[in-house]
């Protein structure tokens, strides 16, 4: 039997584009989309592709027309209806670069709604990049199947970010030093998961953040780096409140 060839992929490529998608409408590509289907798929007019926009699903699009650096598509037919994701925040403390890439790819495949970086006290992060994060969070919506992006939001002090949130979004925070177990924790409906920086949350911190309502989980008795931590928790909601039911 013939060797399964590996080229051209079987699934058809997946791209996220930012103008508001319908059936018959045209859109133009950028110049690094145009580039990699052209030139790194080999894809030329014709070919198919899937498109999502972040509100309205999942198109069929085709290449109307193919230039070296320029590329059209028709949009065909919807394909999906936009996905339905619990309303589940991550709030985490920036890390090192790597890390919260890392963070910000695996928490979009795992089916966060919202990212939210927090500044704690011990915080040491490096700048954080709204767009780079956003760039990472659409190539992973494209490569998981997603039909929404994460919203990422700007950084936001911790303080802020527990005083004004929603009374109706319940509030967890991971705490190494002690919590709820997170089987009898987490409950429908709106949630945010907080979790701290590489050196903790200060006991100060713990303070207001249980003043404004919050709940401590605990993850287990093992310390997790943050990026673990947060997924670690983010993957328990979905498996016990979420949409992995
Ligand atoms: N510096 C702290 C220490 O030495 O105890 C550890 C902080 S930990 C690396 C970073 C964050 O991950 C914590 O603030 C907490 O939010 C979360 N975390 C790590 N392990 C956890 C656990 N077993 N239970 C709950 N949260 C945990």
């Amino acid at each position: 039997m013939p060797a399964t060839p590996a080229w051209p992929p079987r699934s058809l490529p997946r791209l996220f584009v930012s103008q508001p998608l319908a059936g018959g409408a045209a859109v133009e590509l950028d110049a690094k989309q145009a580039n990699y289907l052209g030139n790194v798929l080999r894809l030329g007019a014709g070919a198919e592709l899937l498109v999502f926009d972040g509100l309205s699903g999942e198109w069929l699009a085709r290449i109307a027309e193919a230039g070296r650096k320029r590329m059209t598509l028709s949009v065909e037919r919807k394909t999906r209806e936009p996905e339905s994701i619990p309303d589940i925040w991550l709030a985490f403390a920036p890390v090192k670069r790597a890390q919260t890439d890392w963070l910000v790819e695996k928490a979009t495949e795992l089916g966060a709604a919202r990212l939210v970086p927090v500044m704690t006290q011990r915080t040491i992060a490096e700048r954080v990049r709204l767009d780079r994060l956003e760039s990472i969070a659409i190539e992973a919506a494209e490569q998981c199947g997603r039909t929404r992006v994460p919203q990422i939001v700007e950084p936001v002090p911790l303080r802020r970010f527990a005083e004004d949130l929603d009374p109706s979004r319940h509030l967890y925070f991971a705490d190494e030093t002690g919590g709820e177990p997170l089987a009898s924790s987490f409950r429908e409906g709106p949630t945010a998961i907080l979790v701290g920086p590489e050196g903790g949350f200060t006991e100060e911190e713990r303070g207001f953040v249980r003043g404004a309502g919050a709940s401590a989980i605990s993850l287990g008795p093992r310390i997790l780096r943050a990026e673990t931590a947060a997924l670690a928790a983010l993957s328990a909601y979905m498996a016990l409140a979420g949409d992995w039911r």
